[in-house]
């Protein structure tokens, strides 16, 4: 609820505080149990720092999260410990997030470790069915980081998140990193594991291709805030805010004659140390209007569970 996170900017001889990035300003949105909402928008938008502050891997500036009704900021420190093993992360980077100096076993056995999940030979059989249930074999328990495949690697990294039998993963570009040949194979293992284990997705993507097949529901992020969320079929279908138009504009049609042109945005994104006022996405947006560049929009629900902060919405 209202979530915010401004990162101070240091400036001068003295290194004093000149400004912030509003690289999250004011974000509300509800995770479901058992469904996956994407959050998608363009590098900087705030999304994977929205995960962060979900998990609290990152203080916040303001607002709250509130995990199965807890206040995620009030917890003690064994509270914290139990709120960890709930909720995980699988990182865009299946090359930068993994110890290149561990067996893959022992990378995935580690959580199940520290949680006092498992030991022995539990921890090696709960091990190696992690293996077999991310695709790979338990014959790999033994082998390095580097002699895996990107899409290999990813595997691993989910395996390891789902070590500890979370409720909640969040996914950070999961397959951004990945050649779009297996982009599809972990999207399904991750589709397949939900459906297993009854996993709740928070899914970050920076654009719709990738996420409207996943999605129930879908959130878009522009400049650290999020500007139309709604069901995800919905959201493709009628788009209302024209950054969400633009984004779709951006999916290949199959069909060469269908209709839908893409939208060229002009400019380059604002700095969220600046943001333009009234709306921010006024100095890009192709509908703009005089009241756009004065009136920030409100994020206001135009339909149930469809929520939209644009003018042209009534
Ligand atoms: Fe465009 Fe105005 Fe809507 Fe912002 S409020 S998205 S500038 S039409
Ligand atoms: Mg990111």
């Amino acid at each position: 609820n209202n979530l915010k996170k401004y990162f101070p900017i240091h400036g001068g001889l003295l290194g004093r505080t000149v400004g912030h990035v509003r690289a999250v300003d004011d974000v509300s949105f509800t995770v479901k149990k058992g469904e996956t909402l994407g959050l998608v928008g363009e590098s900087g938008c705030g999304k994977s720092t929205t995960g962060l502050l979900v998990l609290r891997l990152l203080e916040m500036t303001g607002g709250e999260v509130l995990f199965a009704g807890q206040d995620v900021a009030g917890l003690n420190r064994s509270q914290l410990k139990t709120f960890r093993r709930q909720a995980q992360i699988v990182f865009q980077d299946p090359y930068a997030s993994l110890n290149p100096r561990m067996p893959v076993g022992d990378i995935i056995a580690e959580p199940m470790t520290l949680h006092g999940i498992a030991a022995g030979p539990e921890r090696t059989r709960r091990v190696e069915k992690l293996l077999r249930l991310v695709g790979l074999g338990p014959q790999h328990a033994g082998r390095y980081p580097h002699e895996f495949s990107g899409g290999q690697r990813q595997r691993i990294g989910i395996a390891r998140a789902l070590a500890v039998q979370p409720k909640l993963v969040v996914c950070d570009e999961p397959v951004s990193a990945l050649d779009v040949s297996i982009q599809s194979q972990i999207l399904n293992l991750l589709v397949e594991l939900q459906q297993e284990m009854g996993l709740t997705y928070l899914f970050i993507a920076h654009g719709l291709n990738v996420i409207k097949h996943i999605s129930d529901r879908i959130g878009v992020m522009y400049l650290g805030k999020i500007v139309e969320l709604a069901d995800g079929n919905e959201l493709i279908q009628n788009p209302l805010h024209p950054y969400t138009r633009t984004l779709l504009s951006a999916i290949p049609v199959p069909d060469p004659g269908a209709k839908r042109k893409r939208i060229i945005l002009q400019g380059d994104v604002p700095s969220p140390a600046n943001p333009p006022a009234g709306c921010r996405f006024h100095t890009r947006c192709p509908e703009c209007m005089d009241i756009c560049s004065k009136e920030e929009p409100a994020f206001r629900e135009v339909g149930p569970e469809r929520f939209v902060a644009c003018h042209l919405v009534k």
